[in-house]
């Protein structure tokens, strides 16, 4: 079946041949195209897409393996989803090591992008967490791989972006907790100074922190934003705790963006200035704690026919503040940014993977409604500020990247290129390798 098909982030569109695998015993296609395996598609660009080529759907292999309750082990099929997982541990006092911003993804998509979340400056990257995974080949070979067996495939395929295999099924260590239950404080913060100030205050005691800044003001108000810090509490919390919020949804694709520069200025101005006092205390349920967004399906419609793109970037410590000032600058100035833009710090806790993208330092993260060559040369000049400071930009969220970018953010980009399995490759790979 050929599909034209797009990322969360609706750009680019390819045009790809579907091939969908039912479940871990799957053999591979024998047909000369070019694969990549596909997860649940909640990357932005093109790194889960191959153009002119074959995607392998991993959604269907979707069963849970074996769970050990005592040591918080689970093994699973790499369809499997995040929010399956916690429907399945929750109740019994297990949580995700390591989450990003929905449960949406796969965990064959998760360790592929070794992905990251709120608690990385305590926790590190989702691989740190794979006990083992098997990868399958296109030469029908099956490798069971972990930090002690075949340890270099491991590292390659732990944020390989897909490329050196399909992994069909993964060993997971959990961490315990008492409850579905966050407990924590939500911070206003008038300036960039401020973030990092609190992010300091803040980074030994509690296990997630993030902040969201309003990227339209310049001036004083420059890089001003909220701050949360949470920790899981234990399951009976003081107060009235939020339950998890009923699923609205954006029906229909409106035909221009709604994401302009008067409804920017609007939302930015009205969400800081929601945050009333200077602190306030939290306690709410895990759900609207980790994912906001996932409580409206399909939200990346409101950006309209011509999608967006995230950017997120990350700069060493040594440059944040100064770094961090001059991004927020040319974005505010450029007036093209969006609502969601989110600030946090790295720790130094190092990523497994050999092309993972954490690394210690101060990340951000925003949308840009699809402008086309404004957005993108606004992009490019991000790209300078965060290149000239050591940085790099996330793969997993990137449409645009340029070949001489990737590869100074990414110089274990060759030595990886090894592990590549000769039948596989992705839009992404072709456009910054090629
Ligand atoms: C609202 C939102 C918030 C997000 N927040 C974060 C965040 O906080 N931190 C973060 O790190 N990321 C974040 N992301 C990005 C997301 O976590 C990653 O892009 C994730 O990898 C998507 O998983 P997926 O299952 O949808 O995989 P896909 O997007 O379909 O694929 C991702 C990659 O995994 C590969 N892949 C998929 N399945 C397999 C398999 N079985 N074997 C081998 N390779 C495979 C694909 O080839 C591709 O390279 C966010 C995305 C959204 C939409």
């Amino acid at each position: 079946m050929s599909k034209v098909g797009q990322s969360w982030g609706r750009y680019p569109q390819a045009n790809q041949t579907v091939v969908a695998l039912a479940d871990r015993h799957a053999t591979l296609p024998t047909l000369p195209d070019l694969m990549l395996p596909h997860g649940n598609g909640r990357s932005y660009g093109d790194s889960c897409l191959n153009d002119g080529g074959m995607l392998l759907h991993a959604r269907p292999m979707d069963r849970f393996i074996a769970f050990d309750a005592q040591m918080g082990v689970l093994e699973c099929e790499a369809g499997v989803l995040f929010s399956d997982i916690l429907d399945l541990v929750v109740p019994q006092g297990w949580f995700l090591p390591v989450t990003p911003g929905t449960k949406f993804v796969t965990v064959g998509g998760a360790i592929a992008n070794d992905v990251h979340g709120k608690n990385h400056h305590k926790a590190g990257t989702f691989g740190r967490y794979v006990v083992e995974f098997e990868l399958l080949r296109s030469d029908g070979s099956r490798r069971l791989c972990s930090p002690e067996q075949h340890p270099e495939w491991f590292a390659a395929t732990i944020g390989g972006l897909g490329l050196t295999g399909l992994i069909t099924r993964a060993k997971i260590q959990l961490r315990r907790v008492a409850g579905p239950w966050m407990s924590g404080e939500v911070y206003r913060f008038a300036d960039l100074p401020g973030f990092f100030r609190l992010s300091q205050e803040s980074d030994r005691d509690y296990e997630y922190t993030v902040a969201w800044i309003d990227c339209v003001s310049q001036g004083k108000a420059l890089g001003r934003g909220i701050f949360t810090r949470a920790n899981h509490a234990p399951s009976h919390p003081d107060g009235r705790p939020n339950a998890p919020s009923r699923r609205l949804r954006v029906p229909l694709t409106p035909p221009v963006s709604l994401i302009n520069p008067l409804s920017l200025r609007a939302f930015n101005a009205l969400y800081y200035h929601r945050q009333r006092e200077s602190v306030s205390h939290i306690t709410m349920h895990y759900e609207p704690h980790f994912y906001p967004l996932d409580g409206i399906g399909d939200w990346n419609r409101i950006y309209g026919p011509s999608g967006f793109m995230q950017y997120q970037c990350v700069v060493p410590p040594s440059e944040s503040l100064g770094c961090m000032e001059s991004l927020v600058r040319t974005i505010a100035a450029s007036g093209q940014g969006s609502f969601l833009a989110v600030l946090k710090q790295f720790g130094d806790v190092p990523s497994p993977g050999m092309l993972s993208f954490p690394r210690p330092g101060t990340t951000l993260a925003l949308d840009f409604p699809n402008r086309g060559g404004s957005t993108l040369a606004l992009l490019n000049r991000l790209d300078d500020i965060v290149a000239a400071a050591g940085g790099a930009v996330y793969p997993a969220k990137d449409a645009r990247m340029s070949a001489t970018y990737f590869k100074q953010y990414f110089p274990a980009w060759e030595s990886f290129s090894h592990y590549i399995d000769p039948k596989f490759s992705s839009s992404f790979w072709r456009r910054v390798t090629e």
